[in-house]
């Protein structure tokens, strides 16, 4: 049997590693036809000398050069910008396209790739956040897959198998809570972002950590699931699970839940994501009961994690809306990180910015990464006041 071709995007992050993990697991199944970064070209390097990729793109054009120059006794084609991103998700040999850029600029390789029939297995999830009528049209007319990463989705994808003909009644999203899970809005005000990178179940990227500890990622999450499972916003729920061993479920007509569990470990909805429909065996840790004695459910608290607020009130609205919350969303993120302002503001700012953003009710691709372009520079100046 012939391999599969991956083409993985944002290779060198927290996600891409544990792809590349997955790859090297199963070298007889896959084969890395493409792998990218946004400037870790150290990384990138190391990554293409192992897997001998038939292209690598670095979207920072900085250390190109040092690239060609390691790279150059491999067939290994060094390109860049997002203009080799777009090329690359193209290639013959490449059959499923794994997005793990992080932020909007991973919504036009998605859809370049869709359109050139590429199956996405998708932890990118902004690409849903910013145009996710658009998306989900677009893997209808090509007939190309949607396999989730995000493990929310990948758990409900799961919990689905098998269940084509009978309606979902809602789901329900688990949340961990994040590190600040409890805590009210007079102990936010001085957290600082040493301690929101301390999450207490993931090691991920510093922007989804961000998020997660401000609950914007379960927002992301919410209306990421509303589109890849064709739901209604209240169809949709989010219930914090400290554990995050109950990875998400599925409550369907007759009252029947379906959830889907192990120990919280990326790689295992990333190998899903390119083994499905089958499951391969593997040496992942196994969950273990007497580790867990309890498992516990709480209400999010909406009130004092107002991000997660926001988040339904964009996507109730519709339009551009999610695509203005995303893009503002990643300015204060950036903003935080860099000290610049508090935990408490990003909701704050993201707010005034959905006030301020032109409402356009059916945007097209165009519209979408114009929304993103203004947005971010409203953003930025309402920082700056
Ligand atoms: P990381 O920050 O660890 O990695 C991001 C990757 O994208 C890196 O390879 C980075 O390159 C590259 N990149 C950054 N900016 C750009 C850009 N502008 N253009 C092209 N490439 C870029 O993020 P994560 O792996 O944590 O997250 C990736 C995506 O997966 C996010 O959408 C996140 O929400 C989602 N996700 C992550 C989970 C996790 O456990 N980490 C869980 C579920 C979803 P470089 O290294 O050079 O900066
Ligand atoms: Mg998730």
């Amino acid at each position: 049997m012939s391999k599969k071709g991956i083409a993985i995007l944002g290779a060198t992050g927290s996600i891409g590693t544990q792809a590349l993990d997955v790859v090297r697991a199963f070298p007889n199944d896959f084969e890395a036809i493409v792998l990218t970064c946004g400037s870790n070209a150290e990384l990138l390097i190391k990554q293409a000398l192992e897997f001998k990729p038939k292209a690598v793109v670095l979207t920072d054009t900085t250390q190109l050069a040092t690239v060609k120059e390691a790279l150059k006794r491999q067939d290994t084609a060094v390109l860049c910008g997002e203009e080799g991103l777009v090329e690359v998700v193209q290639y013959e040999e490449v059959k499923v396209v794994l997005n793990a850029i992080v932020g909007s600029a991973g919504l036009k390789p998605t859809v370049k790739a869709i359109e050139c029939r590429k199956d996405i297995a998708l932890a990118n999830k902004e690409t849903l956040v910013v145009a996710g009528e658009l998306i989900m049209d677009l893997v209808q007319q090509y007939g190309v897959s949607m396999l989730p990463v995000d493990s929310e989705h990948s758990a409900i994808f799961q919990c689905l198998v098998g269940e084509a003909h009978n309606p979902i009644e809602k789901i329900y999203v688990t949340a961990s809570g994040g590190p600040f899970r409890g805590k009210k809005t007079g102990e936010l005000l001085q957290v600082t972002k040493a301690e929101a990178l301390k999450h207490p179940n993931w090691a991920m990227g510093a922007k989804i950590t961000i998020d997660s500890a401000s609950l914007m990622n379960k927002g992301l999450e919410v209306i990421e699931a509303k589109w890849l499972f064709n739901l209604s916003i209240d169809q949709v729920d989010v219930i914090v699970h400290p554990q995050s061993i109950v990875h998400s479920l599925v409550q369907f007509k007759d009252g029947s839940m379906k959830a889907q569990m192990g120990v919280p470990d990326m790689k295992l909805p990333i190998q899903y994501a390119l083994t499905y429909p089958a499951r391969f065996e593997n040496s992942f840790e196994r969950f273990n009961f007497m580790d867990y004695p309890t498992l516990n459910f709480e209400k999010p608290d909406m009130d004092t994690f107002r991000n997660l607020a926001l988040a339904y009130d964009a996507l109730r609205a519709g339009g551009n809306k999610c695509c203005v919350l995303n893009a503002a969303n990643e300015v204060v993120v950036d903003a935080f990180l860099k000290d610049k302002i508090g935990f408490l503001q990003m909701s704050d700012v993201i707010e005034a910015t959905l006030n301020k953003m032109e409402f356009i009710a059916h945007p097209t691709l165009d519209d979408y990464l114009e929304t993103d372009r203004v947005t971010r520079l409203i953003t930025s100046e309402i920082i700056k006041d």
